[in-house]
């Protein structure tokens, strides 16, 4: 449903680049980095080497296949100056998220790292309606993690006010809102449908007390019945970003108002798919692994970043006039999807059955176990104040429907656990809802 009209393009000379012309830039801007990072990072130069391969084999984008991969393992293994390509002088700033041990996983930034960075966001802001008269409220959280500064940089290269809350505080940031006059929220989507809940339950009707246009929703994976959710709640157009530390931050993919993919922004990465298994590079439109190579980063560039992340590219054209391809919906991660009785089942799969469902609350917990050697699926789910009061059948036949509907989507039964209103932790940041019991 869309709300605005008004279609604005922050950079139009980048953003709508004829793609024959795109892909010139792109290969121009491979084969500078793939130089820089030979030249500079240990790492990078032994692994081309290991393949036989020298700068001057990487001349044009179809190259891109050759070069080694990079995994987060890496920048672990690394930790924490050895992947950066730029002299300890020319970093400005850190960013970081939490990896996989205790170590987290930092980022260099050169000054035009941090510039390129706010002009990959301000595009986003841009592509939500978002202006220099605009109220931009940043609920995301601020420090390493590169959600609130992110939108921050990018709000305030359009020129917007932006109010810096960070995240949590949930009663302080509804009152915010309303009193500043908030147009656009960025928040994760979870804490976005936890605002609009507080803020109906509160009595507020949006359209008298809010002036809320649109929200920037990323850091975690959500579905098309959420997003309606949050539009309807808050009476707003709500829009999904993407990114990572490893690349940038958040902004290196966005939606437009088609709200039909997000644009990546081409002339600072180039986006592959692969097959998670051999490896391979698959043509647009295929379902895959995502796959990033930074070509403008100067403090930690990455070569062929492994995601992990589950999505597909389109490049037929866009609506809106931008030409950059558009990634889907992430639709899972490589290593966060359950193997259950040998069926993939990622929780985004699950969360689409149950918003379809009247009477449970999108919030829901899945647990796995292995009985008798054989594994069982549990999903928790919340059921709504309305249904909670209903009797005994009512809830076996609410039981019913959701193991029936589950069944017909993911291919197993799942036992399901209806829970009062409100048990379900809510988070203020990533959602947690896998617990695997299993000891595999
Ligand atoms: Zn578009």
């Amino acid at each position: 449903m869309a709300r605005q009209t008004e279609r604005r393009i922050w950079n139009k000379a980048a953003e709508c680049m004829d793609r024959e012309q795109l892909r010139e830039l792109q290969s121009e801007r491979l084969r500078a980095v793939v130089q820089r990072e030979y030249e500079n990072v240990p790492m990078y130069r032994e692994r081309m080497q290991a393949k036989g391969l020298t700068p001057f084999d990487i001349r044009t984008v179809d190259d891109l296949r050759y070069l080694p991969f990079t995994e987060k393992t890496d920048l672990r293994d690394q930790y924490p100056y050895g992947l950066f390509a730029a002299p300890r002088q020319e970093i400005v700033r850190i960013q970081g998220s939490s990896g996989t041990t205790g170590k987290p996983i930092v980022a260099g930034y050169t000054a035009r790292d941090i510039e390129n960075w706010s002009e990959m966001v301000a595009r986003a802001v841009t592509a939500a309606g978002g202006t220099n008269e605009s109220i931009i409220q940043v609920t995301y959280g601020y420090g390493l993690f590169t959600g609130g500064l992110g939108l921050h940089q990018g709000a305030s290269k359009v020129g917007a006010q932006v109010i810096p809350m960070s995240s949590g505080n949930t009663a302080r940031q509804l009152m915010m809102m309303e009193d500043l006059g908030t147009n656009i929220l960025c928040c994760t989507p979870s804490y976005a449908l936890f605002l609009g809940e507080t803020l109906r339950e509160n009595g507020v009707n949006p359209k008298e007390r809010l002036q809320m246009k649109a929200g920037i929703f990323g850091a975690e994976p959500w579905t098309e019945e959420m997003r309606q959710r949050i539009e309807e709640l808050f009476e707003i157009d709500a829009l999904d970003i993407y990114g990572l530390t490893e690349i940038a931050g958040p902004g290196v993919a966005f939606e437009c108002l088609e709200k039909h993919g997000m644009h990546v922004n081409e002339d600072h990465v180039i986006p592959e798919i692969i097959d998670p298994v051999t490896e391979e590079p698959l043509p647009y439109g295929s379902k895959g692994e995502l796959v990033f190579t930074t070509i403008t980063k100067e403090g930690m560039p990455m070569l062929r970043y492994r995601t992990h992340d589950i999505c597909q590219l389109d490049a037929t054209p866009c609506a809106c006039g931008r030409t950059f391809v558009r990634m889907a919906r992430i639709t899972g991660r490589t290593d966060d999807m359950l193997i259950i009785r040998g069926v993939n089942v990622f929780p985004s799969q699950i969360e689409s059955v149950l918003v379809n469902v009247k009477g449970v609350a999108p919030h829901y917990m899945l647990v796995v176990d292995r009985v008798n050697a054989t594994d069982q699926l549990e999903v928790q789910v919340e059921v709504t104040e309305e249904a909670f009061s209903d009797t005994v059948s009512g809830m076996e036949r609410l039981t019913r429907e959701i193991q029936e509907k589950l069944k017909s989507v993911i291919g197993l039964s799942a036992r399901i656990k209806l829970v009062a209103p409100k048990t379900i932790p809510r988070s203020e940041g990533k959602a947690k809802r896998i617990v695997d019991n299993r000891k595999l």
